[in-house]
């Protein structure tokens, strides 16, 4: 075939270098010159190299009779990519579950597994699963850095205005602070960083994690385990914790409620705090879902909730090729921004059809794609952060109905700005477009 002259991705780029997770030097010395001898160890080293660079944080392969068809899932959003041969698509799968520890023989069970992977100095761990289909085998790889590339709310997208008033939340005295967001839409990535954006020098943090899932670690914050084999349950945990009176008490679960009921009292004696991690769809909906699920203690959470923490995901336009426009009167109408505030607003850069792309003399005339987002338009993701601080009226309603609207509206009174003002503040930034606010608003 002619294709097979054709240089693929996978031999464009530097290939990565394994880390297998074995803990003995020698023995993973030995799986790496083993698995060295097949050609598949290039192609997979190339594939990932070339995955990485292009910022995919999930790759799929799905092996059908003839091809190992290849996508790649960046900044949220699936990429079909040119499909491998079948032969060399195995040969790349046979590496890869090797370097896995996984059985490469086994082409129907379903199987999982880890590996280390090295791009110059960055550190990234590849998670393998695998199972039979009926035309062949489906693969997920997912590829995370060892180190979140984020250190602050506003790298996140947070505004500074919101940041300030969420920092006075995290370190005030006896109240609780909620962090939510949707499923899968960055909540672990914002929880870590609200930790690490709290002032924990002189102040004592505690936090109460499953020994069998362990929270990544966070400088000054002790974690306290329960489960698994400690043959502690949480609430045992909590009430000693307690004794040595901390100042945050850390919830990364959504704790049972006895313990619950004892970090609250305590809260309230001392005037220290709570942190807890909901998935929820919005800050209300989380509020409300929490104080649900503690009715024995919702009159005492419900007085010293301090901040809830809702957010959505969007891609962030590429700051390369982002294109200004002047939005008409009635468009910023529609979007309830008033005249005169916002001069541009920014769209990504779709290059006009392929005839179109000529120069003066009518001469094709290629344009060349965004050297920074390759042609997408958009580079990475940020969150749409929305703060709720209840107010009086707000706390006392919060014990009264569970009605969506009518919570929103005390809200509102009490100068709340939900999730959709927020979203079109973000756009006003320039950081991510309407057609995106669109799709991501539509999902749901
Ligand atoms: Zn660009």
């Amino acid at each position: 075939m002619a294709e097979q002259q054709e240089i693929q991705l996978w031999q464009t780029v530097q290939p990565v270098e394994f880390v297998p997770r074995i803990k003995d030097q020698s023995e993973s010395q030995s799986l790496l010159i083993q698995t060295r001898q097949a050609v598949g160890y290039s192609v997979a080293g190339g594939q990932l190299a070339h995955a990485i660079q292009s910022r995919a944080t999930h790759m799929l392969l799905d092996y059908t009779k003839a091809s190992c068809a290849i996508r790649y899932q960046v900044d949220g959003a699936w990429e079909q990519l040119p499909p491998m041969e079948r032969e060399l698509g195995d040969a790349m799968l046979v590496a890869m579950k090797q370097l896995c520890l996984m059985n490469a023989t086994d082409r129907r069970s379903t199987q999982a597994g880890k590996l280390g992977l090295k791009v110059a100095k960055s550190k990234f761990t590849l998670s393998l699963q695998s199972r039979g289909t009926p035309t062949g085998e489906q693969v997920m790889a997912k590829i995370e850095p060892d180190k979140v590339p984020f250190e602050r709310m506003s790298d996140l997208g947070m505004r500074d205005k919101m940041h300030e008033q969420f920092k006075e939340s995290l370190d005030a005295h006896g109240n609780n602070i909620l962090i939510t967001a949707p499923k899968a839409e960055g909540l672990t990535t914002t929880w870590n960083i609200a930790l690490e954006a709290a002032d924990k020098l002189v102040r004592d943090f505690q936090s109460f994690e499953h020994q069998e899932h362990p929270e990544p670690e966070i400088i000054n914050v002790n974690p306290n385990y329960f489960g698994g084999d400690t043959g502690k349950d949480l609430a045992s945990v909590v009430k000693s914790a307690i004794l040595k009176e901390p100042d945050v008490l850390i919830f990364p679960e959504m704790p049972d409620a006895e313990s619950m009921r004892l970090a609250v009292e305590q809260i309230k004696k001392t005037e220290k705090q709570i942190y807890a991690r909901m998935v929820a769809p919005t800050a209300m909906q989380g509020l409300v879902a929490f104080l649900a699920k503690y009715k024995e203690s919702a009159a005492e959470i419900a007085s010293t909730v301090g901040a809830v923490i809702g957010q959505r995901l969007v891609r962030r336009l590429c700051d390369q090729c982002k294109v200004g426009f002047e939005p008409a009167p009635q468009l910023l109408n529609q979007l309830g921004i008033p005249a005169g505030r916002v001069a541009m607003l920014y769209k990504p850069f779709i290059p006009p059809p392929i005839e179109q792309q000529v120069d003066e003399n009518g001469r094709p005339a290629p344009i060349e794609p965004c050297g920074a987002c390759a042609g997408r338009g958009y580079h990475g993701r940020i969150a749409i952060f929305e703060l709720l601080v209840p107010g009086d009226k707000l706390k006392a309603a919060l014990l009264k109905t569970q009605d969506l609207n009518q919570l929103n509206q005390i809200a509102k009174s009490e100068g709340h700005r939900g999730m959709q003002a927020e979203a079109v503040l973000t756009v006003a930034r320039g950081l991510t477009s309407l057609d995106e606010l669109k799709k991501v608003f539509a999902k749901r």
